[in-house]
């Protein structure tokens, strides 16, 4: 479906919301998936616009609906302008409503291949306070973000320093100069898994809005904030997919956090991941804590005979997290899962009737123990520190515990700016 919408004040952006759209659409994003992120930027864009749409597989009582609204309000502004544009020398009942309609933009008021306005046909179609309104905006503004080059899409989401800071940050990544937006998005659809893809897109979106807003009202995020808000906004849209529990919760743990972040005061936080080593039919549990400082409290690092898989190795290495921190005498403790499957299981009310689901039994029997426990699912990129220790366990070497100062090879990924 194609959506025409006409908004005086910000003509520009709505060429960006259906091109988003459209994009969306053709990279093969579930249509439920794309609803939802239009429904977001409609929704923030939802000024005095007058919108209408035509779709190629519209029911017939839809294009009747739509064909009396063109009939019934011959002075709307959409009207006037699907007038001008596709039967200037006629009346809307005589025109035949054809498959160009669907391709109706803003671009139709200006000139072909030419980026400025058809001064005479938006003379035409407005009259002449709102042609004149039309006329002042500057069809590629200056990127407000960065005052450094013209604000096209392109630049506004991956050109821009500040959304390229976004894209490191994200894990994403910003590898080299794109011709176009198309180009970008066609690359990391190949070379990204799909929740990435999903993420990407929510920066995409989060980008967008950080832009709005400082248009609109002066305020801009943090590159890390940006980040991170994208990656809760997506957690919390798939878990409201599953309706498990409240999104108050959701946001004071972090969850789908893309960056590390310190735990709030009191509360230690425990980065946990596990490693599967087929070559030597082994696994590894790998562990950081870390206190509401961001200091380093201890880490540890073993290592496991007999192979797993890599959702049991992901449950046992929470099983492991958990005895150690009861052997540290901790009873306040954040633990950070990158694993979905495993997050999900542990905080599900069900049990699986199999081994995995076994070990996840004898965690939350575990946690109990402890005290005050809880589980966060938080994304890879936020979780390198408890990975690398993982990955050291299975060179056999390294293995061990420490506490107050942590081993060399782990400095570079505690040195990772947060905050
Ligand atoms: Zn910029």
């Amino acid at each position: 479906m194609a959506t025409l919408k006409i908004d005086m004040s910000k003509t520009y952006d709505q060429i960006e919301c259906s091109f988003l759209k459209a994009i969306m659409l053709r990279m093969g994003f579930a249509e439920g998936w794309v609803e939802l992120i239009m429904m977001f930027v409609s929704t923030h864009v939802n000024y005095n616009k007058s919108a209408i749409s035509f779709s190629a597989n519209m029911d017939e009582a839809a294009k009747g609906k739509q064909c009396w609204k063109l009939m019934t309000t011959p002075q709307s502004l959409v009207v006037r302008i699907l007038k001008a544009r596709y039967y200037p020398r006629s009346a809307f009942t005589d025109a035949t409503l054809d498959g160009s309609l669907a391709t109706t933009t803003v671009n139709c008021l200006m000139l072909p291949d030419q980026q400025r306005w058809d001064n005479d046909l938006v003379a035409d179609v407005f009259n002449t306070r709102d042609a004149a309104l039309i006329l002042q905006v500057k069809v590629f503004p200056i990127c407000p973000i960065c005052s450094a080059a013209n604000e096209f899409v392109l630049h506004c989401l991956m050109e821009c320093l500040f959304s390229q800071s976004c894209w490191l940050l994200s894990s994403i990544g910003f590898v080299r100069s794109y011709s176009s937006f198309f180009e970008w998005i066609e690359q990391m659809f190949n070379r990204c898994s799909k929740e990435e893809c999903k993420l990407a897109m929510m920066v995409c979106w989060r980008i967008w809005l950080n832009r709005n807003d400082k248009v609109w009202n002066g305020h801009s995020s943090r590159a890390q904030n940006l980040v991170n808000a994208a990656g809760r906004y997506l957690f919390q849209w798939q878990e409201a997919r599953k309706r498990i529990f409240t999104i108050v919760e959701l946001v004071q743990l972090g969850h789908g956090s893309v960056c590390w972040s310190k735990p709030p005061m009191g509360w230690l936080k425990c980065n946990m991941d596990a490693g599967v080593f087929n070559s030597q039919d082994s696994f590894s549990f790998g562990g950081v804590i870390r206190d509401s400082r961001g200091a380093f409290v201890a880490t540890k690092c073993q290592c496991f005979p007999g192979l797993s898989s890599p959702r049991e190795a992901e449950a046992l290495a929470v099983h492991e997290a958990l005895n150690w921190t009861k052997s540290l005498q901790i009873s306040k403790i954040i633990i950070e899962i990158n694993c979905l499957n495993v997050y999900s299981a542990l905080i599900s009310q069900s049990i699986s009737p199999n081994g995995f689901g076994l070990i996840i039994e004898d965690c939350r029997a575990l946690a109990q123990l402890i005290g005050e426990v809880s589980f966060s699912f938080i994304r890879r990129s936020a979780n390198v520190a408890a990975h690398k220790v993982a990955m050291v366990g299975g060179s056999m070497s390294d293995l061990g515990e420490w506490r107050t100062v942590p081993p060399p090879w782990l400095y570079p990924m505690l040195a990772i700016s947060f905050d």
